[in-house]
């Protein structure tokens, strides 16, 4: 194959073989490369060294409250939708050290956080997760206040991102305009292409960065062909989103509602486990704890996620601000669609799912605006004569 430079937004056909030689690529440049992987029976992020650690033949079935992965017909390496981790795991890790105090004669010596050590390339990033990157990206380094932790991890980053073929059965990233298809924040972004026993990737550049690397592998040109088999997979997967959420004035529906009715029936349900906390790619909340060992020789202080669903999180001078499970499920709820908008600029949700699927008892965020705005209407229609 001719080694031909593409500009950014040129598309270029990869071979199978093409993206072996992408993974080894970025290891030559100094990359940590991470990608999916199958774990307890789950697709997670984790370092790979070669295409044969990907979950070829490999999907996922999700619903409110289930994730199973199942056996595919075919060998696709990125036929699953979203596991449970995102790479918020990598640029905001769940602990980190933030110092640590170890006794020295009459004294203390003080050491900062580990610098990162090298720097990462996230290898099948989906485009609701590159929306969640650059909610986090607002969130850490472009408010008043810098996240030098986060700074340091997102910086010299790689994408890699991979256009959605498989809807889950919770997305809906096209209610909230964050996929199935990646339109910016990536260096490459792949559509994996199965025909018969033809399988290959169409790569679109995304950066000039992304364009040198393309240039040193093994690539042609995209035919027209492949260029319309790809639109044709992302359209294809846009149709069959698992969920939709009307967003359609959501931020005054939630504003204007803080008493409705729904909040004390999806209380009841909710165990305030915080799982839909952790699994969000766009939450962000941490608390701050102190350790020291029982000889007394070293404390440490880290950051740990936390969560709005837990009571200590909202403690205040001699009480928890929000002591019920109504009021902690409506503050992040309202957070994540309203208030985040007038905090960010944007919502908070970028429709990937995982908080249903991984709700223990499968509250549906899609279902509770629904049935919040369907009351609100119906109140509203009364008030006006309608039936
Ligand atoms: S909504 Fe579900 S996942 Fe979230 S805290 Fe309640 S029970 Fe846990
Ligand atoms: S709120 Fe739920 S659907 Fe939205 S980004 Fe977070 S986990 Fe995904």
């Amino acid at each position: 194959m001719a080694e031909v430079e593409l500009p950014v937004g040129g598309k270029a056909a990869l071979s199978h073989q093409g993206l072996q030689a992408l993974i080894e690529a970025l290891v030559a440049r100094g990359y940590r490369v991470l990608g999916p992987t199958v774990r307890d029976r789950a697709i997670i992020y984790d370092e790979i060294a070669t295409i044969d650690d990907l979950p070829a033949g490999w999907t996922d079935r999700q619903d409110a409250g289930t994730y199973r992965l199942e056996r595919r017909a075919d060998k696709a390496l990125f036929g699953y939708a979203v596991g449970p981790q995102s790479w918020k795991r990598f640029l905001h890790p769940p602990v980190e050290q933030l110092w640590q105090a170890r006794r020295e004669g009459n004294g203390f010596a003080i050491t900062g956080p580990e610098k990162i050590a090298s720097k990462f390339a996230f290898l099948g990033v989906r485009a609701c997760e590159l929306h969640a990157i650059a909610i986090q990206d607002r969130v850490f380094t472009q408010g008043p206040y810098h996240d030098t932790s986060y700074q340091q991890r997102r910086q010299d980053n790689f994408i890699v991102a991979v256009n959605c073929g498989e809807a889950g059965g919770t997305c809906f990233c096209v209610s909230m305009n964050a996929g199935p298809k990646a339109d910016t924040g990536f260096d490459l972004a792949l559509t994996e292409l199965l025909d018969g026993d033809r399988h290959s990737f169409l790569v679109e550049v995304g950066s000039v960065l992304g364009g040198e690397a393309l240039a040193a592998l093994p690539h042609r040109p995209a035919t027209p062909d492949e260029s319309a088999a790809a639109d044709a997979v992302v359209a294809h997967t846009a149709r069959r989103m698992g969920r939709q959420l009307d967003t359609n004035g959501i931020k005054e529906l939630l504003q204007d509602n803080p008493d409705h009715a729904r909040w004390d029936d999806v209380a009841a349900r909710c165990l305030t486990c915080a799982n839909c906390t952790m699994v969000c790619p766009t939450c962000f909340c941490t608390t701050v704890e102190d350790h020291t060992d029982l000889a007394g020789q070293t404390a440490e202080r880290v950051r740990r996620w936390d969560s709005c669903f837990t009571l200590d999180f909202s403690y205040i001078h001699g009480g928890s601000v929000r002591k019920e499970n109504r009021s902690r499920y409506r503050q992040w709820m309202t957070h994540k669609l309203a208030s985040w908008i007038d905090q960010f600029g944007t919502s908070g949700c970028v429709g990937c799912g995982r908080c249903i699927t991984w709700c223990p008892v499968g509250i549906d965020i899609t279902v509770e605006a629904a049935a919040i705005r369907a009351s609100a209407r119906g109140s509203r229609e009364a008030e006006h004569g309608g039936t």
